[in-house]
Order: structure tokens, then sequence, then C-alpha cells
């Protein structure tokens, strides 16, 4: 559908100018240089110590109007040493304990440097703050129009992989390795240090790197080998034994999965030298016009070739992938990945200029792939889809931060962004006839051809984006990378920068769109082009002053929303009212549809606030629409469609019903369906079908409900919700109104519920979170096989709770709790019941914790008042409530009831171990469990309890361990205090826990 509307709208692109600056050619400010760099490096690579010896031999040319006295450079391995670099506060402050935790033998850095010029020795001193910088005093002046020659030995002891640079073993990803000068531009020296969130910023130049290894290494690197017959030929060979491996296809050219797993094992068989032990090699690599250097070495590397033309057929270059035998299949294709997106980006951003583009997998571990001139490295495995887009991703790299040396740092949006725009471009210009567009993310591919509107690349990184934008939790693209939560880093510097560029795109047309784009490309290939530049680009060629883009959408966090509000017929016309909800004023799109969605007329209208009323003729009209083509970043989308009213017509308006999940689709509002399965021991299965639609942010109205039949008592049953969620409204960040009615065999129940969540912007704690929930609820009796657990008939109960967490430190967590609730019902029961709990967590290891639960229960009742399931039953509440969604048998006794075998984490005293004994009116408990990297942890609970009769205190001790399976933990109590008849542990006592994410659709 977005295909069959570009076509129209593009027509309609750039009628209404607004500001029209006039075109002009592009060219770089008057006083824009850049430095020049010239390296020659060579390097050793001690494959048994892990470790590389080098010397550097830098020519460094001042083409700035400044006399440099010094210059600044990095010593990226150092990032790695200890925990204060900024790296790894940055990883703890991410909460990673990853690296904090890491051995000495496991982390690196660099040293034996002694920088000099000739003879001279150059004093040098470390940046005041970050050990990975340094300030190298010239020994004489450097003048404008100057060269200085500065060498130094370098040792780099590297480390495992953590962020970039590393190793597994004798797998070697050598990135960010060698003394580095900081850019000096118009605005200065920049130097930084490493980061994981946060990259570069280089200044172009030469690289001449000759690097010395064992020969067995299958070694692809940034730069031509200029004398590498020898290495070419060793490559070809591995080429050839590849694709031995890829011709193993059964008849109908599927791939022959037993023979593939055999000819793996004969090569993963291959015997080779102890490290340290074999001959060397050197291979001698040369670049120009690059700004870094990388190289990867594995000798288990396979290996595939292939070549790409480009400059009209006469010029060929040699593309690589390099991957390990584990990703073989899923690897089958990346010659055409790497292939595509370097056709591609060639065609949009000037041709690839260098002689070989490469892939490699490897094990990097700061995203799922990392760009360097030449190659990237790839870590992700999952989808074919999936790695197709991170390979055209990194590889776009070349361009949008290698071509175009942006300062990434400062302007992520800049690299991230316009490469993820051009993701968008690439996916519609390869998959437009075939696929239109559809992309999955990650989603299997059998459920996506089973969604009747699959997300598009388009689709899905707005929606991506909303999921941030949509509930206020956003910044603004122009921002220092540092200045990003985690997950805005994602969301803003690639998604929201892509889709707002797609949006340009559309709006200005394809053509003028392609003609900023040569614009820029001819004046800033292979320099530092900044955020003004990308403007100027724009403005220039198109003529027109785009502050709304530049200024609005870029540089703030303002909130692009328009709608259509009103829609009359007059005659053979009708009237559509389009109204600004929001706070910038973009150029908007409005369409009239017929009966069945289908585009009639469209208009651009200039950007405006307030309300505006434009005539389309009226023939065959059913419907307008803002943004038909659904192009544009508007955070919310249920306000830009408006029927014309007509009571014939009433039924089209009936929410679509769609299976599973699907993208949005622009004028419908859409209800999803799931089959799904319960079970209790009272209903029997409850085979059924799922609803829900509005459940992910930021959706304002959700619904969520069931339909089930049980098989056991042979009725119906089901239930249904609907939630009302504001973001950022009186005070509080979310604000949801709930309504629930189930109906079950088991029990009937309605919930009105109320909550404020109070938090900082994109993080999840800490944060307080107060609710308020009423709750009626009618219990089968015949569905109760234990009447000394739960007491059967109708109970109302009025609950208070308040909640803080903080999870922000990456060593301590706190989470503390505390509910007031009055329940009355049934024979007599009536009781206001106090409780709370405190839950702190220290993180010894870097997966080891120390978890402690203090809880405390008092009710202000008689004993005989209180309903048997709101008691403080001592091995684990009962979710008296019915809040949480337990599929199991809730109210019996067997295998799999709550409470007899089940245990639910955070509800009551909590002791392991199983006890029935009944308890009073007053209740404590202490918690302690110690996790570890192993899959099993070790847990002690003491708890008491008065006997409600004569106030008199009992005390229960018990320990155990709990060996955890993902989400399930089977708890096996090894001891306790106290006796119990025909309880032997471990064998009886043993229990299950399980940790469900508190979504509630079904019993
Ligand atoms: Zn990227």
């Amino acid at each position: 559908m977005p295909h069959f509307l570009s076509r129209h709208c593009c027509l309609f692109a750039g009628i209404f100018m607004v500001g029209w600056v006039g075109a002009q050619p592009l060219t770089r400010p008057g006083d824009y240089f850049q430095q020049e760099l010239a390296y020659r490096i060579e390097v050793t690579l001690n494959d048994s110590a892990h470790t590389l010896s080098a010397f550097l031999s830098l020519d460094y040319t001042n083409n700035s109007p400044d006399t440099l006295r010094f210059v600044w450079f990095h010593l990226w391995p150092n990032g790695y040493k200890n925990n204060q670099t900024a790296f790894a506060k940055q990883r703890f402050d991410q909460g990673s304990a990853k690296f904090h935790f890491a051995k000495d033998e496991d982390r690196g850095y660099i040293d034996s440097l002694d920088f000099r010029t000739g003879d001279a020795t150059l004093d040098w001193e470390y940046h005041p703050e970050w050990i990975d910088v340094t300030k190298v005093h010239l020994a004489r002046p450097l003048p404008p129009g100057g060269t200085a020659t500065i060498e130094t030995p370098f040792f780099v002891k590297i480390p495992e992989i953590f962020s970039r640079l590393g190793h597994t073993g004798n797998h070697y990803e050598i990135t960010q390795w060698y003394p580095k000068p900081a850019v000096y531009d118009r605005d200065g020296w920049h130097p930084m240090p490493y980061l994981d969130m946060g990259e570069f910023y280089s200044e172009f130049g030469t690289f001449d790197v000759r690097i010395t290894l064992p020969s067995e290494y299958v070694i692809m690197a940034t730069g031509d080998l200029p004398e590498g017959d020898p290495e070419y030929a060793f490559l070809d060979s591995l080429v050839a034994v590849t694709a031995e491996y890829y011709a193993l296809k059964k008849d109908d050219d599927k791939p022959d999965k037993k023979a593939r797993k055999k000819w793996l094992k004969e090569f993963d068989k291959r015997e080779f030298a102890e490290p340290g032990d074999s001959a060397t090699k050197t291979l001698h690599f040369h670049q120009e016009r690059v700004h870094d250097f990388a190289w990867f070495a594995d000798k288990r590397y396979m290996v595939q070739k292939g070549t790409l033309w480009v400059e009209d057929s006469t010029r060929a270059v040699t593309v690589w992938c390099l991957h390990l035998p584990d990703v073989a299949d899923l690897w089958e294709e990346s010659i055409e990945y790497t292939h595509d997106a370097a056709y591609w980006y060639g065609q949009w951003y000037g041709t690839y200029p260098y002689n070989h583009v490469s892939a490699v997998s490897g094990d990097m571990a700061a995203g799922g792939g990392m760009e360097y001139p030449n190659i990237t490295v790839i870590s992700t495995g999952g989808t074919k889809e999936m790695l197709e887009f991170v390979i055209m991703h990194e590889v776009g790299h070349n361009w949008h931060y290698g071509i175009f040396g942006y300062n990434e740092r400062l302007h992520p949006w800049l690299d991230e962004g316009l490469n993820t725009y051009s993701n968008i471009r690439y996916w519609y210009a390869k998959y437009s006839e075939e696929t239109g567009g559809r992309f999955s993310m990650g989603i299997p591919e059998g459920l996506t051809k089973m969604m009747k509107t699959p997300f598009t690349i388009r689709s899905l990184l707005q929606f991506v984006t909303n999921l941030a934008v949509g509930t206020h939790d956003d910044q603004p693209m122009e921002g220092h990378a540092t200045d990003f939560e985690p997950m805005n880093y994602g969301v803003i510097c690639y998604y929201k920068s892509s889709v707002v560029f797609d949006f340009l795109e559309h709006y200005l047309g394809e053509e003028r769109n392609q003609a900023a784009w040569d614009a820029f490309t001819e004046t800033w290939s292979f320099a530092h082009p900044g955020p003004e530049d990308v403007r100027a680009a724009f403005e220039t060629t198109t003529g027109q002053n785009l502050f709304w883009f530049f200024d609005d959408i870029v540089k703030t966090a303002k909130r692009l929303d328009y709608g259509v509000s009103r829609m009359v017929a007059s005659g053979d016309e009708v009237k559509v009212t389009v109204t600004n909800y929001g706070d910038i004023a973009a150029p908007v799109e409005v369409a009239t549809l017929d009966r069945v969605g289908k585009l009639i007329a469209s208009r651009w209208l200039p950007g405006f606030s307030g309300t505006k009323t434009i005539t389309f003729e009226g023939q065959g009209v059913h419907s307008a629409t803002a943004d038909p083509g659904g192009y544009a970043p508007d955070v919310d989308h249920s306000n830009d469609h408006l029927p014309l009213f007509r009571l014939a017509d009433i039924f089209l308006h009936k929410p679509t019903l769609r299976f599973l999940l699907s993208a949005p689709e622009p004028g419908r509002s859409q209800l999803f369906f799931a089959p799904m399965l319960y079970g209790t021991a009272y209903s029997g299965l409850l085979p059924g079908v799922a609803f829900y639609g509005g459940v992910l942010p930021p959706s304002k109205n959700a619904l969520t409900g069931g339909l089930y039949y049980s098989l056991e008592q042979k009725r119906l049953a089901g239930s249904a919700g609907l939630a009302l969620t504001r973001y950022r409204l009186w005070g509080a960040d979310q604000l949801s109104a709930k309504l629930k009615y189930s109906n079950y065999p088991d029990y009937s129940l309605v919930r009105f519920g109320a909550e404020a969540i109070f938090r900082e912007r994109a993080v999840s704690s800490p944060a307080l979170k107060t609710s308020a929930t009423l709750t009626w609820q009618d219990l089968t009796a015949a569905a109760l096989d234990t009447t000394l657990l739960w007491d059967a008939g109708a109970f109302t109960s009025a609950a208070l709770n308040a909640r803080y967490w903080n999870h922000a430190h990456t060593l301590l967590d706190w989470d503390l709790a505390a509910q007031v609730r009055a329940v009355a019902g049934g024979a007599d029961r009536l009781a206001t019941i106090l409780q709370g709990d405190a839950k702190v967590s220290y993180r010894y290891a870097s997966k080891g914790k120390v978890k402690i639960r203090g809880w405390l229960g008092y009710a202000l009742a008689d004993r005989d008042r209180i309903p048997n399931q709101y008691r403080f039953w001592l091995s684990g509440g009962l979710d008296a409530d019915l809040g949480n969604p337990l599929a199991f048998n809730r109210t019996g006794s067997g295998i799999l009831a709550v409470y007899h075998q089940l245990y639910l984490p955070d509800e009551g005293p909590g002791l392991r171990a199983m006890i029935t004994e009944v308890p009073g009116t007053a209740a404590w408990a202490l918690n302690l469990d110690v996790t570890s990297k192993f899959p099993i942890a070790l847990f002690a609970d003491v708890a008491g309890t008065n006997n409600g009769q004569d106030e008199s205190w009992q005390t229960y001790l018990n320990a155990g361990v709990i060996l955890a399976l993902g989400p399930v933990k089977f708890i096996v109590p090894l001891w306790h205090s106290w006796d119990a008849e025909g309880e032997q542990p471990p064998y009886k006592g043993l229990r299950i826990g399980i940790s469900l994410p508190r979504i509630s659709l079904g019993p």
C-alpha cells in the first residue's frame, strides 16, 4: 500500500514551498580544514599470551591555520585497564557488572609507549580524567602546512571481549588498538575516552600496516595486500573448501543438513599448531582515505568471495565474507547481503571507493555488529533476515561514518540515524516488488507469513520509535552520545532519526531528496560534515527553509501530531478539517479515501498550528486521512483518520480482527486474537481464544480478554478487561484505570483499579507505583478441594498498595512494598490486613547475588474473622485477590496447586518447605537466597506467627537448594525445624516456583 500511495503523492510534493530560500550550490564553509595522517604500523600477534607488540610511525600534517604545540592521542586499549576508566564506569552505570568483576588477566591495556620525533624524546602526560587519552608535546611547534613524524613502540594486552577490542581464545578482533590522534578541526581538539555506548571521530589518512602472525590464521583487515599473492591464494583455497560445504544440497536444492553436519565435524577436526608454535607470516595492508584500521583473525574461518562491479561495471570490488563454522548456514547468502548493501549505498552516496568490502562473524559485544573501513564484524545470530539487516547496516557505515567522517560521539544521530534511514531505502529498493518491504525484525518467518498486514521496515521502525515517543520517554535527536538513556540511544539515534529522514524524503519526493544527497556526497566525501552541513545540503538544493525539520524535529522533543477533526459533505465536495494537535508546524499530507481505503486524492498542506479546512472533490469519498502513506513520525495515529458518517456504513467502522500481531493499519482499529489453552482441576482443559488490542505502549486504550470452553464443566467461560492509560498527566508519568470481569467455572470476579507510576524519563527505576483496587469475587464451593486454604462464596476486598523500587544501582537493588487491605464476605468474615515487605539484593560477583527479604503481616481482626485465603500462610500467600495470571490449579490441592506445590515468591511469609499450620493474626519472615553463576541457589527462611488464640509465638526454620531452569524453579527443601508426619524432605517437599510476567489474558 505505501507504494501505491507514494507514486501519487510525489506529484504533489513541493507544490507548497515554505520559506523559499533559493537553490544554490553546496560548498564547504570557508574556514573548513582537515588534518592529514599517514600511519606506518608494524605489529606482531602473540597468540599464546594474547598480546600485540608493535611500532607506530606517524606523519601528522597540520592543515589548520594554527600552530600546534601538542597532539592528543587516544590509547583506547587502556579503557579495559581498571574499573575507573570511562568505559568501565559507563558499563557499570548501565547495570552491567561483567567488566566490574573481571579478573586482571582478562582485562587489557596499552603500554611500553615512548613517543619520539627523530632522536628527541617527547614529553607526554595522561589526560587528567582518562587514562586512555594522552597529550603528546611536540619536539617543536608545528606551523600551518608543516608535517611532524611521531614514533612510538607500543604493547597491547588484548582483553577478553567486553565490548569491541578483544579475543575469545584464539579468535581475535583487533579494533581501537593503536595510539591514534584525536581530531583537530574548526572547533579545536576532540579528545574522547573509549566508550561502549558512544562512538568515534577520526582523522582521514593512509595506513600501511604490517601484521605478523602465525601462518595458519585467516585474517581480514582494512586495506589491500599490495604484495599479497600468496595470501590471496590461501584465501582462495579456503573459498574452494567452503564452496564444498555449500554444495551439499539435496535434489530439491535444499541444504543437506546431515551431510553438512558431518562435513563441519571433519572441518573442526583439522589440526592446528599449538599457539606460539607455528611458523609466521607478515602481511602488508595498505589503504588510503580511511580513518581507522581494524583486523580480525581466526584459524577456523570459512571464506566466501564475490565481486561487485562499480563505476559502470569497469572496476571490480572484491566481496569477502568470513564466518565461523557455527554460523555457516546462517551466512550462506552473506555475499549477497554485503554485495547488495555496497551496491545500493553506491547508488545514493557515491560509488564504493575501495577495493574490497568485507564482513566477518565474531563475538563483538557492543551491539549486533560494528563497522570499520572496508570491514565490519557481525555478532548477531537469529534469522537470515536479521543477518541481512545487520550486514547491510554495518556495510552501509562505510559511507555514513567512513566516507562521511562524522563526529559520532557528539552527534550520534548523524551516523546511526542517516545510516538506518538508508536501511529503509535499501529494504524498499531491494524488496518492494517481492514483499512490499516486509520486515519482521527477528520474528520467525512462518509467523510473519500468517500476518494479514505484516510489518514493513518503515512501519516497524515507526512502531518501535513510538514505544518511546508515545510514552513521552524520548529525548531530542541532537545530543551527545552520553546524554542518552540507553533505551533512547537505540530508539532515538537509530529509529526515530531514520523515520524522520524517511518522512523528509517522502515530503520532498525521491528526486529532490536524492539531489540533496548528491550535493552532500560531492561536497563532503572523505571529510567531516556536521549537522548544519546536512541541513545546508537539503536547504540549498531544495531552496526551502526546512526549519520545521532541522530545528523542531532534530533539535527538540516536540511532538508531531496532525489529525482529521471534521468531515462534511456539501454538494459535490467534501470539506476536510485538519487539526494540529502537536507542537511542530510540519507539512502535512491530507487525502480522501474510498470505501475500501483506496486513495482518491491527496494534497500537501504547509505547516500550521490550530486547524485548517480544505475542500476535495466528493465523488466516492468515504473518509479522509492525514498522512495516507504512513510516512509521518506522528505520535498518535488514532486521530489521523475520519470517515464521513453515513448510517449505511456503520458496520465498516468495526475493529478489524487480526491474528496474533500485525502492523498498524491507517484508518482501522485492530483487535488481535490468538488460540489459547488453560486448565484447572475443576474446569479441566479450557481451550479458546484470547483477544487483545492496544496492549503495547503507547496505546491509551487497551482491551484484553478471552472466550473459552470448559471441557469438564461443559460451559463457556471468559474474561474481558479494559485499561485506560495516560502518560505525563497530573504529575504522574503514567496513570491507568482498569476494569476487569472474569467468569470461569472456578470463580467470577469484577475488579476496578487505578494506578499511578512516578519515575524519570526513559528509565524503569527508581520508581514509585501506587494503586488502589476494589475486587469482588465469588468462589465456587465445588471447585475448592481444600476448605483449609480457601473459603467459598463471595468476598469483596479493597486494597491500597504502594511500591518503591530502585534497580538503578548495579550492585545494590531495593524493593519496598506496603499494602492495606480490607476484606468482607462469607460467614462473618471481616478483616483489615496490613502487610509489607522489603527486599534488598547485593551482587557479590558478576553472576552471583545475595538476596534478603523481610516480611511483616498484621490483621486487625480475630483469627476466625479472616477469610482463609487471606491468612498469612507460612509457605507463601495464595494470591487471594486472584491477581496473578496463574493458569494452574489456583484453588485446589493437587500436584500443580498454588501453595501446595507452586510457590508465589512475592506473597506471604514464604517458607520454602511446606507447612499448613493455621496461622494467627500476625506473622513475620526473613528469606535469604544466595545465587551464583551455577543454576543452583541456596535458601534459608525463618518465619514466626502467633497462634491467634493465646498469642503465643512459634518460630519455623528451613533451608535447601533451588534448581533454576529458566523461569521455572525447582525448590528442594533439605531441612526444616518442625515435625511433619509422612513428609520426608527432600522428596515430598519438592515445590515448583515460577516467575511469570504479570499479564493477564486468561484465568
Ligand atoms: Zn550503526
